[in-house]
């Protein structure tokens, strides 16, 4: 798995494009995917698929043509979805548009602009003194054509058509951490729960750049909220001894109540629901409405590599994810065998 985890880390993802779907590749080499595919322009909810990005070049020179950055070296360097720019700019107009990280000063921030048009580097804060010359060449060449945006889809059938949706995102370039752990723990699932016999819920994974992606699942009724039994996101599950449980928004779902007895045993923190983090904003939303949870170890933005270069595979470890994956596990075996006993919905002594 440590090979896996290496091929899709390195690949430069984003929204979509060739490395999304090369990791789709990837993921499918390890367990079956159906994959799904949809056009730039078509609009979800109030949203729109976008164009694919491409990346032909991003240096920043000083006048004597010296190299300060290439994106070339790590596409971290360059905003991600940036626009086009080429000319001379002063400091001072430059400097607006770099994007740093002060807390850990040596690291590259991992920043986008997906949605508004405007150009950018990313850069290491201690690096920022380099810049001691009044004017700067800056030469960022990107595309933005027509694609499709694809989504990785891998069922385990079960009794029922009552659906467990597992999703985790594919979206970002060089994190380990935030995303690709999610991704990983996903796929040892897969592996162990296809072992098991006369399941009761069929079981639905998704591997989904982050936010559009689920967006784009649920308006085009891949994703039935009629059908959801509850729905997990796996992401940040590599680092940390502690695990970080996010509640459905209904706080006593059947789910919330079998974690929390999972997670007895564990080193826990129990958290509400808030519409703040990944994809279960989206399946929470109003007339979606499914009960999403996330099981975490240290979620994100509260470890100070999140969202920099350092989010990298030496931060993370592939045997906190494994061991992650057991809890999952024990978490849906769980739910399979007694959802109904130990829930309890309206707040009083339950009916057993
Ligand atoms: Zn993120």
């Amino acid at each position: 798995m440590k090979n896996v985890y290496k091929k899709l880390f390195l690949l430069n993802r984003s929204l979509l494009g060739v490395d999304n779907n090369n990791a789709l590749e990837i993921i499918n080499s390890q367990i079956p995917l159906k994959i799904y595919k949809f056009k730039s322009g078509q609009p979800c909810f109030d949203w729109t698929i976008p164009k694919e990005w491409k990346l032909k070049k991003a240096v920043l020179k000083d006048l004597n043509n010296n190299i300060i950055i290439n994106a070339e070296e790590n596409i971290l360097y360059v905003l991600n979805y940036s626009d086009s720019f080429s000319g001379v700019v002063t400091k001072d107009e430059l400097v607006k548009h770099i994007h740093s990280n002060p807390e850990l000063p040596d690291s590259i921030p991992y920043r986008t602009s997906y949605y508004n048009k405007s150009w950018g580097f990313c850069f290491p804060h201690n690096r920022l003194s380099e810049l001691t010359d009044d004017k700067y060449f800056v030469d960022i060449v990107t595309e933005f054509n027509d694609g499709y945006l694809n989504i990785g889809e891998a069922t385990i059938k079960g009794k029922s058509e009552k659906t467990v949706v597992l999703s985790s995102y594919i979206c970002h370039p060089h994190q380990a951490n935030d995303g690709l752990s999610g991704v990983i723990l996903l796929l040892y699932l897969y592996k162990m729960l296809a072992k098991e016999k006369k399941l009761k819920y069929t079981y639905k994974f998704y591997f989904t750049p982050e936010t559009i992606g689920t967006i784009t699942l649920l308006s085009n009724k891949i994703i039935d909220p009629a059908k959801i039994e509850y729905a997990l996101i796996s992401t940040c599950v590599g680092y940390g001894d502690i695990f970080n449980y996010k509640r459905t928004f209904l706080n006593n779902h059947s789910i919330d109540n079998v974690v929390e007895q999972v997670l007895q045993k564990q080193n826990s923190l129990l958290v509400d629901y808030s519409p703040f983090g990944s994809d279960e904003r989206q399946y929470s939303s109003p007339k979606i409405e499914i009960p999403c949870a996330s099981l975490m170890r240290t979620p994100y933005c509260l470890f100070k590599e999140y969202h920099t270069s350092f989010d990298n595979l030496d931060f993370i470890s592939i045997d906190l994810i494994k061991k992650t994956s057991y809890i999952y596990r024990e978490i849906i075996l769980l739910y399979e065998n007694k959802p109904k006993l130990i829930s309890n919905t309206n707040g009083c002594e339950p009916l057993l």
